[in-house]
């Protein structure tokens, strides 16, 4: 009688959105998977802070493509209103003037129309025919390419058609003024780009897919937070089975004869009959494969590369609740062409700035104690390699400066409510991150980085070695990086079978 063969096994480094989107599709196939996790917490960018009884979200709160999350789930024949439960957003944003003018961004056509038409009668009909165009860029790069691993040059050329009657080549600021005159409204329809590290006068047209996202699938949050889904992603994955291992840092990826063969964590080889990385592209080829001529290839191909921006975030919590704030609020400042070229290329943090500001408890008032409130703002700031600021220095004076502006616009008595507070600048993303140049996004998502001119699912080189997460394609944000883990897993799955 032949002996049962051992299953595969899998490892991935780093328990992002990617890392456990990839783990679970891994393990409800059957194959032996274990995560390493560098951090006490899983979920990368997605980590949570707790201080007081205020809980703070430190990274993605914008929740879309919830079909997208379900899958995983039901791939193990689980569902994911098991694990964690999706509330819905309502407006999906609220976007702010400095003159006091706001629009209540939402998925009801006739209340869109109406205040698009209290700003701009003419951009009614625009709105409409951008609207087609985003569905259409939905249906070609979302539906239709963003899970298909872009391995072989040709896969682009086949997809070059279709890229060249979006008009692909265009900036999504462009795409967008030539349906819409009004510039406020322009700001409203492109400024998504920058929730996936995409500057909207640079990033293809192809980002403002974001807005048919959102229209089709809506802005959910889940109760308990960010942090409440990624838990249920754990759970779900421990319940098959897979293993998780917080506070082990991978310190090497371990090759033979042309072929990884599992990770050093903490001075101990754990085999493994393929590898994938979620963490920062450079520190993977760099840091953990320098040690072979694939990795100091790789690492040098992609210094050359164009790095998304950064991010400045204050975490604070209020002894108040704010019923004047809408769960999400994009603060748009006096500049927007002028300061995002500013964010992307300038050497020094901007004398000005846009926010994003975070008011959980608007939907899910649990994320504070009873009478309280928990927030955080953030500001889109350059890079490390733009900027080499001294963070230690200006991180508490930009934290001033914008609660001395979110006192004059948004919450009055932030300062005399203040119970907890604490920030997190670019040198945090890299180092608790080992994001390059701090970067919040990893490769900037324009043309010429996107696709297959993005770092591969599967390396070129190295035959059972994968990345998966932000750095790959389909690139950044909770949907990209999930989007890729499919990408990442089809490839896996068809490997080890
Ligand atoms: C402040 C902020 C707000 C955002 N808001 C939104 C939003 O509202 N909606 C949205 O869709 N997207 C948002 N994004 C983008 C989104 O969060 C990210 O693109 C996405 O979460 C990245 O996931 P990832 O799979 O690439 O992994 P990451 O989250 O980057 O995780 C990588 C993991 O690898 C680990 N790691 C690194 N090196 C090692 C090592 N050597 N060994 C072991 N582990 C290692 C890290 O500790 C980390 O846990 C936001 C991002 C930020 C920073």
């Amino acid at each position: 009688m032949n002996a049962p063969s051992s299953p595969r096994s899998a490892a991935v480094i780093g328990s992002g959105f990617g890392g456990l989107a990839l783990a679970m599709r891994l393990q409800a196939a059957g194959i032996q998977t274990t995560v390493f996790e560098s951090r006490d917490q899983a979920g990368g960018r997605a980590y949570v802070y707790r201080d007081q009884g205020f809980t703070f979200d430190a990274g993605p709160t914008v929740i879309t493509d919830p079909s997208a999350l379900e899958e995983l789930f039901a791939l193990s024949g689980r569902r994911l209103s098991d694990y964690v439960e999706l509330l819905p957003v309502a407006p999906f944003y609220r976007l702010c003037w400095e003159d006091g003018m706001h629009v209540d961004y939402a998925n009801d056509q006739a209340a869109l129309d109406a205040q698009i038409r209290a700003i701009s009668p003419p951009d009614v009909d625009g709105y409409q025919r951008f609207l087609a165009y985003s569905r259409a860029v939905f249906e070609e790069g979302y539906l239709k390419l963003g899970t298909v691993p872009f391995l072989q040059f040709r896969n682009m050329v086949s997809a070059g058609p279709a890229l060249m009657r979006l008009q692909a080549w265009r900036s999504v600021y462009s795409i967008v003024s030539s349906f819409i005159q009004n510039e406020r409204l322009r700001q409203v329809f492109s400024f998504h780009s920058l929730l996936v590290g995409g500057n909207p006068f640079e990033t293809s047209s192809i980002y403002a897919l974001i807005h048919a996202l959102e229209r089709e699938w809506g802005v959910w949050f889940p109760r308990g937070g960010t942090g409440a889904l990624v838990q249920g992603m754990v759970r779900c994955f421990e319940d098959m089975g897979g293993t998780v291992k917080l506070s082990t840092p991978v310190e090497r990826i371990d090759v033979a004869d042309g072929r990884v063969t599992g990770v050093t964590a903490r001075g101990v080889h754990h085999p493994a009959d393929a590898v994938a990385s979620n963490a920062d592209v450079l520190h993977t080829y760099e840091a953990l494969l320098g040690h072979v001529a694939r990795g100091r290839e790789e690492s040098r191909r992609l210094r050359r590369k164009r790095f998304s921006m950064s991010l400045f975030v204050v975490h604070f919590g209020l002894s108040r609740p704010q019923p004047q704030l809408r769960h999400h609020t994009v603060c748009f400042g006096n500049r927007y062409r002028e300061l995002i070229q500013e964010i992307f290329h300038g050497a020094e943090v901007p004398a000005d700035f846009s926010l994003y500001l975070h008011a959980p408890c608007a939907t899910d008032p649990s994320l504070a104690p009873p009478g309280c409130s928990s927030h955080y703002v953030l500001a889109p700031v350059p890079h490390l390699g733009n900027a080499p600021v001294d963070w230690s220095v200006q991180g508490p004076q930009l934290r001033d400066r914008i609660f001395d502006y979110l006192e004059r616009h948004y919450i009055p008595d932030l300062r005399a409510t203040l119970v907890t507070c604490r920030i997190f600048t670019p040198a945090d993303f890299r180092s608790e991150l080992n994001a390059h140049l701090g970067s919040a996004f990893s490769l900037e998502p324009i043309l010429t980085q996107s696709a297959w001119f993005r770092p591969h699912n599967r390396d070129a080189v190295l035959p059972n070695m994968y990345i998966v997460g932000a750095g790959t394609h389909p690139g950044a944000g909770v949907p990209g990086v999930v989007g890729s883990a499919k990408a990442t897993a089809g490839l896996m799955l068809e490997a080890l079978a």
